[in-house]
């Protein structure tokens, strides 16, 4: 016979199977709250960590079955489903399944564990193993109808994980946490992935190829996210233009309507600020043209965006620095082989140039000397378009040719890496 307690039972000795089995979990295992319902067929999780679960269903399965079913239900939420799913827009039913498939896949091959027969397998649809979700995503939507009459009929494993895998709050979750209705809220749940990614790391630290690949690449991706380089490169410009705007009150730009009572003297003007950019760009060297081309088209978004009126000076680099001129097409730029680049002559004429620019953005690959200290007036940005891994050489016999009328007397050709007084993005 069926008692409470028989059933509270079971899901404690699948936490503690879990803990046993899959020591770097415990952190999260204990966060789970256990609700026992009639409303669902099987498990759930809503965003809160609660994990329902049916009684009746509990009480048939093996306590490693119950055990594999949280562990389901974790891997939405340690995967961050629900907020992947609600950041891209997408509908939480096919997201659902996606999810289920990037779960179900390494459960499958965690011979230890004991997946249910029912549990969906991307294998069961003629898809490929190892996808992320996303990319499932888009396989499923691709056979959307097929997918719906699956939902639709509540097959064996299309049953909703609840809001862990996507979209609303169902009728039968309990909402906010709040007074009894325990959870853990959104940033109490990124402190316990870190804990348990770091756990991870050192369990597979101490017990080589005990932790599936793909485990070790999220704990890793948790501990050191990886932001693209679009976002990156975005917000750093976006500061040092607040942080230029915020200085640029008094500007030399406009003359003062007050000029004739300080006769010669000309004073600053109050001005809207608005930065005007520089782009220097490395036309020498290995810098792969696609991703150049990239490159361009953000840096052009970006300039439109804050400098629209000033519009945005270019300089194209090698051994010299051409006269500033629009190019954003990549067309119309022509990558040159071989060396001798001199970023620092490209940020000197951005200097030089009327009116100078406030925002400096310079994209090269790397392979360059660059200026001891920083231009007077002016921020710089460096992207360093190419590999992080493929560094720069130290470039001390690096020949650098300066034309002639230009010289640079804080130019230091023995560092190899970019200045500290520049933000530096590396653009992969
Ligand atoms: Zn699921």
């Amino acid at each position: 016979m069926r008692t409470i307690d028989s059933v509270e039972k079971k899901f404690a000795l699948a936490r503690a199977c879990i803990v046993k089995l899959r020591p770097y979990y415990s952190a999260a295992i204990y966060r789970m709250v256990p609700v026992a319902t009639d409303e669902i067929l099987t498990l759930a999780c809503d965003r809160y960590w609660r994990c329902y679960y049916n009684p009746t269903y509990l009480e048939s399965v093996s306590v490693l079955t119950a055990a594999t079913d949280v562990l389901h239900e974790l891997g939405h939420l340690l995967q961050r489903h629900e907020n992947r799913c609600t950041v891209h827009g997408l509908e939480h039913g096919f997201f659902n399944v996606a999810g289920d498939f990037e779960i179900n896949d390494d459960l499958r091959e965690q011979k230890d564990l004991d997946l249910s027969k029912t549990a969906i397998h991307p294998k069961h649809y003629g898809m490929p193993v190892g996808l992320i979700a996303e990319e499932y995503y888009k396989l499923v939507m691709e056979r959307r109808e097929e997918f719906q009459a699956l939902l639709d009929a509540n097959k064996p494993g299309f049953q909703d994980c609840g809001s862990c895998s996507g979209g609303k709050g169902r009728e039968w979750e309990y909402g906010d946490p709040s007074g009894n209705a325990r959870g853990v809220k959104p940033h109490e749940a990124e402190r316990v992935r870190n804990v348990v990614a770091r756990d991870l790391l050192n369990y597979a630290r101490k017990n080589p190829g005990s932790v599936p690949g793909d485990l070790e690449r999220w704990a890793d991706e948790i501990l050191n996210p990886k932001v693209p380089w679009q976002t990156m490169l975005r917000s750093s410009v976006r500061r040092n233009y607040a942080k230029r705007a915020g200085m640029s009150d008094h500007s030399y730009r406009m003359p003062n309507r007050r000029q004739d009572f300080y006769g010669e003297v000309i004073m600053p003007a109050l001005v809207d600020p608005s930065p005007g950019i520089a782009v220097v760009l490395d036309t020498s060297g290995s810098m792969d043209a696609t991703l150049l081309a990239e490159v361009l088209a953000e840096v052009r978004g970006i300039t439109r965006d804050l400098s629209p009126d000033d519009g945005v000076s270019v300089f194209c680099v090698d051994a010299d620095a051409t006269p500033a001129q629009q190019v954003f097409d990549p067309k119309q730029v022509k990558l040159l082989g071989g060396g001798g680049t001199d970023m620092g002559v490209g940020i000197a004429a951005a200097e030089r140039h009327r009116p100078r620019p406030e925002i400096c953005i310079v994209l090269t690959d790397g392979y360059t000397p660059w200026p001891k200290s920083q231009p007077s007036g002016m921020d710089v940005v460096v992207g360093i378009v190419g590999s992080k891994d493929a560094h720069v050489p130290n470039v001390a016999n690096y020949p650098v040719s300066l034309p002639s009328g230009i010289s640079l007397p804080q130019m230091d050709r023995g560092p190899d890496k970019p200045p500290e007084w520049a933000t530096t993005i590396y653009i992969s």
